[in-house]
């Protein structure tokens, strides 16, 4: 139906599942030679599709798939100097490939940060298989920042939805949950 649209080539032919005992894998940029690499021990949580325009993307791709684990079990294992924060000032520290482009990690640094303790990965940028599947598409309507035209949002919500990704404008809602949960705490109202 809408096949012409290409969400992300890692669910564009249906979005496979990950498997359970999964425990990790390394992460390689897409350098020729001396290519980054980064080393994982953990499996990935709330993996998604995400339409916002600070995310790295693949060519031609709407969105990118975008995971997160835990920054304890995230090592930088071959060729550290060639990274470098694509926006000191955001609050996702983006650690990119000067060679290729590629975002290797994200980290929060901001001990406040409701987010603080994950980093988010591309877990495309691994070979090892059974990562945890994307579960949902978020900031949707950000996709239009990036030159995709409004009227094009109906059929590429259609497509989400029929590749099992709920489309959300912004996180989903255990995620928007999680969110409000750490800042009522902060202010002292929960
Ligand atoms: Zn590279
Ligand atoms: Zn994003």
């Amino acid at each position: 139906m809408s096949h012409h649209i290409h969400i992300h080539p890692a669910v564009d032919d249906g979005v496979r599942p990950g498997r359970d005992d999964f425990a990790g894998g390394t992460l390689r940029c897409h350098c020729p030679d001396d290519k980054v690499e980064v080393t994982v021990e953990a499996q990935c949580a709330h993996n998604h599709v995400c339409g916002c325009t600070r995310c790295w993307k693949p060519e031609g791709a709407l969105f990118s798939m975008v995971a997160v684990v835990p920054r304890d079990k995230l090592k930088v294992t071959a060729n550290e100097d060639k990274l470098e924060v694509v926006d000191p000032s955001a609050a996702i520290q983006r650690h990119a490939c000067k060679g290729c482009g590629v975002h290797m990690f994200g980290r929060i640094e901001n001990t406040e940060h409701p987010f603080h303790g994950l980093d988010f990965i591309h877990t495309e940028l691994s070979d090892d298989s059974g990562w945890a599947a994307p579960e949902f598409a978020a900031f949707v309507s950000s996709i239009i920042e990036s030159g995709t035209n409004p009227d094009d949002m109906s059929a590429v919500r259609a497509r989400l939805k029929e590749l099992g990704l709920e489309p959300y404008d912004c996180l989903s809602p255990p995620l928007m949950d999680a969110i409000a949960t750490h800042t009522a705490k902060a202010k002292g109202v929960l």
